[in-house]
């Protein structure tokens, strides 16, 4: 497969004092779909900024779809890209298909075929039956789908998405994955950023850990737990943890490994059903004990295992 983004040894510093990127280095293939995967404040916005050539890198190398970062935004190849914001992109006093009937012209796209393309994602994309509302009418979940299909008006060959299920409703959420899983299947490449570690399984083949700058780890995400977590992992959550707790489970999980998140306790390993009873038969150990669950390990308990943190902080 083409290598459709290539960067190398990217470090971004704001006000000569801000390191947001330290050295960070990725390949991504035509068609792939990958999750960048961090807290608040690891460099996902910067890295993709950069790579739709909004932002230049204090330092390193780039090129995205044949061309040099630098010169990207001054090249055709501009309008094979598309990155959506976090915060929505459209004009709020406009209705929906005149919002994309503005941003076609911004394109250039001639006007026949922009009117088919236009008819087209409103109905793949069910936005047709409100294609006379305002922008600002929208639901927000409506109007996340919106910026999306804003960022779609070009067919691009690269679709960027920052944050795009962050501040909706449960039912919103849902109907902005539908919408993202039914893009996953025109084999566009896609590179979506979040901090909510289910959305990322979902919709991802490929996760790229970030924090604090840096890309702590890039593969499957099935072959990230296994490697980092196994497949499953006692969770147990006490109503208090004290260090008399921590030596009790340090000496029953044994070389297993353990993490710890507030009141969590995570445990990995092999034979998690004998630790579990072991926990049970301990009296005093046990009173403590709120819930106690053998679970699939999540690419949460990964980012606990790497950096001794939770995504979510
Ligand atoms: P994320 O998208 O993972 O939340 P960002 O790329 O937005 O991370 O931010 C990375 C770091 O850079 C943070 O410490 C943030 O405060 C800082 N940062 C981001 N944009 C700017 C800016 N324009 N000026 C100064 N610092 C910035």
């Amino acid at each position: 497969m083409e290598v459709v983004i290539s960067l190398k040894n990217i470090s971004k510093i704001y006000d000569n004092k801000i390191r947001a990127l330290d050295n960070v280095s990725l390949e991504v293939k035509a068609g792939e779909t990958i999750g960048l995967l961090g807290p608040n404040g690891a460099g996902k916005t910067t890295l993709m900024r950069i790579i739709a050539g909004q932002l230049q890198p204090s330092s390193g190398e780039g090129i995205v779809l044949s061309k040099n970062l630098r010169e990207l935004l001054r090249s055709e190849e501009r309008f094979k890209l598309s990155y959506v914001p976090q915060e929505n992109i459209f004009w709020p006093n406009l209705s929906v298909e005149e919002n994309l009937w503005m941003m076609g012209a911004m394109y250039k796209i001639p006007k026949k075929e922009l009117r088919d393309r236009i008819k087209k994602l409103l109905e793949e994309y069910e936005l047709w039956e409100v294609r006379k509302r305002l922008a600002r009418k929208l639901s927000g979940g409506m109007q996340k789908r919106l910026s999306i299909v804003m960022g779609l008006i070009n067919d691009p060959e690269i679709l960027i998405l920052d944050e795009p299920t962050t501040g909706l409703d449960p039912a919103m959420r849902a109907s902005v994955i539908g919408l993202l899983e039914k893009l996953n299947s025109l084999g566009k490449t896609i590179l979506i950023s979040s901090h909510i570690v289910e959305d990322i399984e979902r919709l991802c083949e490929r996760v790229v850990i970030m924090d604090r700058g840096r890309i702590i780890a890039d593969a499957q995400p099935m072959e990230l737990k296994i490697k980092i977590t196994g497949r499953e992992v006692l969770e147990v959550l006490f109503n208090e943890i004290d260090k008399e707790v921590l030596e009790k489970l340090g000496r029953i999980a044994e070389e297993r490994g353990m993490a710890r998140a507030g009141y969590k306790i995570i445990i990995k390993g092999d034979d998690l059903i004998a630790l579990s009873n072991e926990i049970r038969n301990d009296k005093a150990l046990y009173e403590n004990v709120i819930t106690l669950s053998i679970r699939k390990s999540t690419l949460e308990d990964v980012f606990l295992f790497l950096t001794g943190r939770l995504i979510g902080g």
